[in-house]
């Protein structure tokens, strides 16, 4: 063979090698199904659902599946894919919950919980794979097992159809990850800015839609990345939607949440020690690590937020002083090595002293030159946001022009913050590290305008809990325009690492976003929502608000954006599924509490807790 030839191979292979490898980027290590198969302990036969025909396992009467001794690697997933036979699609019946838990012992871990309801969900008709992270799941304190067994538990028909033989399991695989970036291409990992805009509902944004030219920085971020048009902040409060995106878990997990009365302005409990931040993940990699927030009460060292900044600076200066005195001059010691730069703006977040939203006159003038009312912030000795307060809790009207007038010094601060957006950006790029730097760009809850009675950002419509949400890394993510797939803040975090390839420390309740940035279909998962005696959940187009006292509504988003019209007495199947969706995660999600994690009961609620928990507030 000639010295060319040989060479050409060597290109081939290698070419070929760097394609396989992005292709495939997992390995299987055991496909639990054709070892089962094989020993005959389950029974596996062809199954086809929606046109695609797969080996599954049958469940048949005994409703549970056991398996023994899977391997447990670090970064093990569990990948299976589970359907409904088409014969009962349509007889009446509520549906299928699967569920799986690892047992060790006597003890057993919950892994996964899905409810399939073909007959009312036409997305449900066809096989629905799931990836469950199983490392990170068993790892919570206890260091990693080698070996579990796994239980496959489907309960069919909360009622009514009780046929079990209908629920199929398939492609039942352990599987070790793959390299998510092809790391050793880079010469070094890239700078991570997390850019919080405290208070920035997403339809004032101009690249989320907005009429009013108030962004221009952030949508030229946007136009060179991945905007997700449908990310909701797990919470209407800066305190615990924070929390949420630096650790990836949802306020009930963290527990990082505003106390109530007298302890009104302090968390009930710092962060737990032992919970793993992005800031710590990222500096136990070698990244330097730095943090400027503003001083609201919110986001100090005493609720954890400074664990894993090397420099965590809680500042009273507003988005301008806070780069030219505090984030610029870090840049400048710090951009020539891996950074994990973490800032909050608060600039657009209502005021307390004449204004109810006050920015600096080159911003604002514009504004107040158009509005000719008389309302300068104040009404019976009160002034600015306490004013829009005592107006909601007094139940007063507010004219049409006024309220014009507030949104538009509201959008004022919008285009006051999006100026120092600009200003750090050019900064990065002066420095020669913008495109080097994967960018995210968010805001932790939206803001009122009485689109639904109130103003601030007391309850969890869309206004208050939709918020931009964008990811920009020009070369992994590219100018990919608009994601309409419904996303959450607890996926930043997982997002983040899996772009730069790194393995979570600890549980996360978040997904990566990596799939749809790879422009992969992956389904959706419900999304949860808290606010102060308030609770709801999204499972697009559909969203439920639970309030204590004040009833339960559904809506449909698709048809009724506006959140106008109650659904729930017209699509009762539906409001119940959510419902019962709820208060099934509620239940599953204080597993990530400390000191809870044996318990059975908090892990798989009976009929009898779901009925208990109703009569907590849950009534319908
Ligand atoms: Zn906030």
């Amino acid at each position: 063979m000639s010295k060319h030839r040989i060479l050409a191979a060597i290109a081939i292979l290698a070419i070929g090698g760097v394609l396989l490898a992005a292709l495939y980027p997992r390995t299987v290590i055991l496909d639990l199904i054709a070892e089962r198969a094989r020993t005959a302990r389950v029974k596996v036969e062809t199954v086809s659902i929606g046109g695609t025909r797969l080996p599954a396992i049958v469940v048949g009467k005994r409703k549970r599946v056991s398996i023994e001794a899977v391997p447990v690697f670090p970064g093990a997933i569990l990948t299976v894919s589970i359907g409904v036979r088409e014969d009962v699609w349509d007889l009446d019946g509520d549906g299928v919950l699967f569920q799986i838990f690892a047992k060790e012992g006597d003890e057993r871990t919950f892994l996964f919980s899905r409810y399939i309801d073909p007959k009312s969900r036409p997305e449900h008709r066809r096989w629905i794979t799931v990836d469950i992270p199983l490392a990170e799941k068993l790892q919570v304190g206890y260091g990693l097992p080698s070996r579990v067994g796994l239980v496959l538990k489907t309960s069919a028909g909360f009622r009514g159809n009780k046929r079990n033989d209908a629920a199929v399991w398939a492609n039942l695989k352990v599987e070790k990850p793959g390299l998510s970036w092809p790391s050793f291409l880079r010469k070094r990992p890239p700078n991570v800015l997390l850019l919080s805009l405290d208070t920035l509902r997403a339809d004032h944004v101009g690249a989320f839609g907005y009429h009013r030219n108030t962004t221009p920085s952030i949508d030229r971020i946007a136009s060179g990345g991945i905007r997700f048009s449908r990310a909701y902040a797990p919470a209407n409060h800066t305190l615990e939607s924070h929390m949420s995106v630096l650790t990836g878990l949802y306020p009930i997990a963290h527990g990082v949440r505003p106390g109530s009365g007298k302890r009104r302005e302090i968390g009930v409990a710092p962060l737990s020690a032992n919970r793993v931040t992005l800031a710590e993940t990222l500096q136990a990699r070698g990244y330097v690590t730095g943090g400027f927030a503003y001083d609201c009460v919110w986001l100090n060292r005493k609720h954890g937020f400074g664990q894993g900044f090397e420099e965590y600076v809680v500042s009273r200066r507003d988005s301008a002083a806070m780069n030219d005195h505090e984030i610029f001059p870090w840049l400048d010691a710090h951009y020539n090595e891996p950074f994990f730069l973490f800032v909050h703006y608060y600039d657009i977040h209502s005021d307390w002293e004449k204004l109810p939203y006050d920015a600096p006159d080159r911003f604002k003038s514009k504004y107040q030159k158009s509005y000719s009312g008389t309302f300068d912030g104040c009404g019976g000795g009160v002034c600015a946001t306490r004013y829009l307060m005592r107006l909601d809790t007094k139940d007063r009207p507010f004219a049409e022009p006024e309220l014009a007038y507030v949104r538009s010094l509201y959008d004022a601060g919008v285009e006051a913050t999006d100026f120092q957006v600009g200003r750090l950006v050019d900064k990065l790029e002066a420095l020669g590290v913008l495109d080097d730097t994967l960018v995210v760009v968010m805001s932790d809850h939206g803001e009122e305008f009485r689109d639904h009675g109130r103003f601030i950002h007391s309850q969890i419509y869309e206004e208050i809990v939709r918020v931009p949400l964008i990811f920009r890394w020009p070369s992994v993510i590219g100018a990919m325009g608009e994601s309409l797939d419904p996303v959450a803040l607890v996926d930043v975090m997982p997002t983040i690492l899996d772009l730069l390839g790194i393995a979570p420390e600890a549980p996360i309740q978040g997904r990566s976003l990596y799939p749809y940035i790879r422009n992969r279909v992956i389904p959706p998962t419900p999304i949860y929502l808290v606010g102060r005696g308030l609770d709801g959940v999204v499972q697009w187009p559909w969203k439920l608000i639970v309030q204590g006292k004040g009833g339960s509504s559904l809506y449909n988003l698709e048809e009724d954006p506006n959140e106008t019209v109650d659904k729930s007495e017209v699509h009762p199947r539906k409001f119940r599924e959510l419902r019962r969706m709820l208060l099934t995660w509620k239940n599953d999600t204080s597993r990530f509490q400390e000191g809870q994690r044996s318990a059975e009961s908090v892990v798989e609620p009976s009929e009898k807790d779901l009925d208990r928990l109703e009569a907590l507030g849950y009534g319908s």
